[in-house]
C-alpha cells in the first residue's frame, strides 16, 4: 500500500513490513569498519546456504498444525535461529536481503575500482565514489563536525522570521526533518496529475504517540530522548546545561506538533488527509507562512495555485508555533534535526549516540558493518543506478515470465471470486470488477532508468554526498505539480526485498529482489511457489485494492465513492470481525496487537491466503497433479509456503515499537489468524471444529 500522507515523503509499506524495520535498523551502524570490507572477494569468500521456499527442516513435527500452525511450519528454525546482535529481527526479509546485498556490494565494489578507468561525470563512477566516500571511515573521524558546520553557522545566523522560514526550507530541500513536509503527489481526485502536498512532520521520535502517550513507559522514553537530544548538542559543542535546556525546548516544540498530528489509525482513511485548497485559502490557515516566498525557497518554479493540505488542523498549530516561539528555540531544534540526520555519518561518538538512542526502538545489541550501512545508503540515494547493475548479475528473464505467470493466474482467481461473492449488490461489483481489469502490474524491473547527470557526487566528506543526494531527488520533482503522474516510476528500489501496491496507480509493482528464493523459485513446485508468491505475495498486493483503505479509490485511481451504502455497510461488518480476531492476539507482553492499525493488512493477507489457494487449484487443473513431496499434498506444501513466507523472529524492543508503527501484525499472527479462517487449510490438515487452527464459522469474517 502506497502511503503518502503518513507525514512523510512519499513511501510504501507492502507485503514485508519487516523488511522496512530491517532497513531502518541500518541507521545503526558502526563507524569502525575495516577497509578490507571493501574488498570484492568478500562476497565469494562466504556463500551463504541456499533458501528453499518451503524447507522442511524448519518444521516442528513434535508441533500440532491444528494447535499453533506457525509453529509447526517454522518452530524447528524458530528454535535454532537465533537474532544477530546488530539485527532486531531476523528470518526470510534478512535471509533474503543478505544474499541481495552480496550481489549489490560486488557491483559496489566493482564500480570503486573502476573509478580511475570510468568517466567522472559516468553512473558508475558516481556510484564508486559516493560508496568509496562512505566506506572512508577515517575522513569521517579527521573531519568530526566541520562537514555541517556551514549548516550549523547558517542556522546560527537565523534572526528573524523570514529567515529562519528560508532556513526551514533550505534544510527540506536537503531532507532534514525540518517541521512540516512538502511533495509532489497524485491528487486525490485527480490521480493523472500531480498536485503539492504538505504533510505532518517535523519529529525527533518515531511516532507521534510517544509524545502523548500515557502508557507507564512512556515518562522514560520521553526522559531519554530528552537525554538524547541534549547529548547530540553537546557533541556539538554546547555546554550541558544550555544543551540541557535546548532540549527541554526542543521537546515541548515536538510535543506541540505531535499533539496536533493525526494518528495513524486516523491516517488510514483517505478522507481523513484529503483537503485541497487554493493558495489563498492555505495563507488563511496558516498565515504566519509567506507561501509564495517558501515555494520560491524550496525551488518550485510557477506560481503555486493549489494544494493539497493532508492535516489542516496541524498547520493552524505549526502556524501558530511560528508567531509565537522564541528564536532561540527554533534554531536550537534545526541545530538538533540537522545533527540527528548527519550523526550516522559523523565521527565515532556521533555514531554511538545515534546508535544508543534507536537500539531503544529495535533492540539492536551493537552497530551493523559498515559495508551494509553504505550499502544501503547507496540504495536509497542512487537506488536506479544500482538497480540496473544488479538486474545485469542476478535476475533472469525466466524467472520474470514464470512470476508473472502465476501473477496472472492470482488475478483470474481473484475475479472468479469477485463475481462468486455473495455480499456484495451487482452495481458494486461491477465496479470492483472493472478496478480490477484495469489494475496494472509491474515486475521485476523499471523500463526507464533514472539520469542521474545532475547529480553531483564529490570525493567527500560523505555526508555532504548525502545532503547533496536528497537535493538532486527534490530538484528532480518538486516541479511536478500539474505535470501529469509519471506512471513509469517505481516507490521501491530493485534489489529490495518487498512488494507494493499503490491505490492512485491502481498497480502492483514486484522488484526483482523479492523474486528469488525463499518467496519464489523457478524450480519450485505449483504448492509452494502459490503459498508464497502467489499467497502471500501476489493475492496480498491485489488485495491492498480492495482492503479498508485501498477500496475508496477508483479503477483510475481516483478517491471517489464506487459502493451503495449498503455495500460499504457490509464491508464494514466484515471488516469489523477482523478487526476484533487481531484484536484478541498479544504483541508482545501483555500488549495486544491494533486491529485498527493492521487493518488493511490484515485483509490482505486473508484475501491474499484464499485468493492463492484457488490460483494453486485452478494451476494443478492445468498443469496435473505432482506426487506428494517430502511427504505433503499440493494444498498442504501451499499452507506451509505460506506460513514459511512469513518466517521471522523479533526483539521484544522491536515488537513494542511496530504495535504503535507498523500496520502490519506480528509473524506468528499473520498465519494463524488466516490461516484459522480458511476451511480448505482444515481439510488439508485434518483438522477439526474446536481445534485452535479451526476458528467458529460465525466469527470468521467474509470479505474477499
Ligand atoms: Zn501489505
Amino acid at each position: 500500500m502506497s502511503r503518502t500522507k503518513s507525514g512523510l515523503r512519499p513511501t510504501t509499506t507492502g507485503w514485508l513490513g519487516r523488511v522496512a524495520v530491517v532497513l531502518a535498523a541500518s541507521v545503526l551502524i558502526s563507524g569502525t569498519a575495516k577497509a578490507q570490507d571493501a574488498s570484492p572477494s568478500v562476497a565469494q569468500r562466504a556463500p551463504l546456504p541456499a533458501l528453499r521456499v518451503v524447507d522442511p527442516g524448519f518444521i516442528d513435527t513434535t508441533a500440532n498444525a491444528c494447535v499453533d500452525f506457525f509453529q509447526f511450519a517454522v518452530g524447528n528454525w524458530l528454535r535454532t535461529d537465533s537474532i544477530p546482535a546488530a539485527y532486531s529481527t531476523t528470518g526470510v526479509g534478512k535471509d533474503m536481503t543478505d544474499r541481495n546485498e552480496l550481489v549489490v556490494r560486488s557491483v559496489l565494489a566493482d564500480a570503486t575500482a573502476r573509478r580511475d578507468s570510468t568517466p567522472p561525470q559516468s553512473t558508475e563512477h558516481k556510484l564508486g565514489t559516493f560508496y568509496a566516500t562512505c566506506m572512508d571511515s577515517s575522513r569521517a573521524e579527521a573531519d568530526g563536525l566541520a562537514p555541517i558546520q556551514p549548516l550549523l553557522d547558517s542556522i546560527a545566523s537565523v534572526a528573524s522570521r523570514r529567515a529562519l522560514l528560508r532556513e526551514i526550507a533550505a534544510l527540506q530541500v536537503r531532507g532534514v526533518d525540518a517541521l512540516f513536509n512538502f511533495y509532489p503527489n497524485p491528487a486525490p481526485h485527480d490521480a493523472a496529475h500531480y498536485v503539492a502536498w504538505l504533510a505532518q512532520g517535523g519529529l525527533g521520535m518515531p511516532d507521534r504517540d510517544y509524545y502523548t502517550n500515557k502508557r507507564s513507559t512512556a515518562d522514560s522514553v520521553r526522559q531519554r530522548y530528552v537525554d538524547h537530544v541534549a547529548a547530540l548538542l553537546t557533541l556539538a559543542g554546547e555546554s550541558q546545561s544550555a544543551a540541557q535546556q535546548d532540549a527541554r525546548r526542543i521537546m515541548t516544540l515536538e510535543t506541540e506538533l505531535a499533539r496536533s498530528s493525526l494518528t495513524r489509525v486516523a491516517l488510514r482513511s483517505p478522507s481523513a488527509t484529503d483537503h485541497p485548497m487554493s493558495v489563498v485559502r492555505l495563507r488563511l490557515l496558516a498565515s504566519a507562512v509567506d507561501w509564495p516566498s517558501y515555494f520560491r525557497d524550496v525551488g518550485v518554479s510557477a506560481p503555486v495555485g493549489h494544494v493539497n493540505v493532508a492535516e489542516p488542523e496541524f498547520y493552524r498549530r505549526v502556524s501558530a508555533l511560528l508567531q509565537g516561539t522564541p528564536l532561540p528555540t527554533w534554531r536550537a531544534y534545526l541545530r538538533y534535526h540537522v545533527i540527528a540526520r548527519a550523526a550516522r555519518w559523523l565521527s565515532t561518538p556521533f555514531v554511538r549516540e545515534d546508535f544508543a538512542f534507536r537500539s531503544r526502538f529495535t533492540g539492536a545489541k551493537e552497530l551493523l558493518p559498515r559495508w551494509k550501512r553504505c550499502l544501503r545508503e547507496t540504495d536509497a540515494d542512487l537506488g536506479d543506478a544500482l538497480g540496473e547493475a544488479y538486474v545485469a548479475r542476478a535476475f533472469s528473464p525466466d524467472g520474470k515470465s514464470r512470476a508473472r505467470a502465476v501473477i496472472d493466474g492470482v488475478r483470474e482467481a481473484f475475479r472468479a471470486r469477485l463475481e462468486r461473492l455473495t455480499w456484495m449488490s451487482d452495481s458494486t461489483k461491477a465496479r470492483a470488477l472493472e478496478k480490477l481489469a484495469r489494475m496494472h502490474e509491474k515486475v521485476g524491473f523499471p523500463d526507464h532508468w533514472r539520469d542521474y547527470t545532475r547529480l553531483e557526487v564529490a570525493e567527500g566528506p560523505f555526508v555532504s554526498n548525502v545532503f547533496r543526494a536528497k537535493a538532486f531527488e527534490w530538484d528532480r520533482t518538486i516541479n511536478r505539480p500539474g505535470a501529469p503522474v509519471d506512471t513509469t516510476e517505481w516507490d521501491m528500489t530493485v534489489p529490495t526485498v518487498n512488494a507494493y501496491y499503490s491505490p492512485s496507480k491502481n498497480e502492483m509493482v514486484f522488484p526483482a529482489g523479492a523474486l528469488v528464493p525463499q518467496t519464489f523459485d523457478v524450480g519450485a513446485d505449483d504448492g509452494a511457489n502459490y503459498g508464497s508468491l502467489a499467497g502471500s505475495w501476489a493475492g496480498h498486493e491485489l488485495t491492498h485494492g480492495f482492503d479498508d483503505e485501498g477500496r475508496h479509490y477508483d479503477a483510475a485511481g481516483n478517491l471517489r465513492d464506487w459502493w451503495t451504502p449498503a455495500d460499504a455497510q457490509r464491508f464494514q461488518t466484515q471488516a469489523d470481525r477482523v478487526v476484533h480476531q487481531f484484536d484478541g492476539y498479544v504483541q508482545v507482553d501483555s500488549v495486544h496487537v491494533n486491529g485498527r492499525l493492521t487493518l488493511g493488512e490484515n485483509i490482505a493477507d486473508y484475501g491474499g491466503l484464499l485468493t492463492g489457494y484457488d490460483a494453486l487449484e485452478r494451476a494443478l487443473e492445468r498443469r496435473g497433479r505432482p506426487q506428494l513431496i517430502d511427504g505433503f499434498t499440493p494444498e498442504q506444501r501451499y499452507f506451509l509456503s505460506f506460513a514459511q513466507s512469513f518466517r521471522e523472529s523479533t526483539r521484544p524492543e522491536a515488537l513494542r515499537t511496530r504495535v504503535m508503527t507498523d500496520p502490519h501484525s506480528p509473524a506468528r499472527w499473520r498465519v494463524n489468524g488466516p490461516i484459522s479462517n480458511s476451511p480448505a487449510f482444515a481439510k488439508a490438515f485434518g483438522c477439526k471444529p474446536g481445534d485452535p487452527m479451526v476458528r467458529p464459522q460465525e466469527l470468521v469474517p467474509d470479505i474477499w
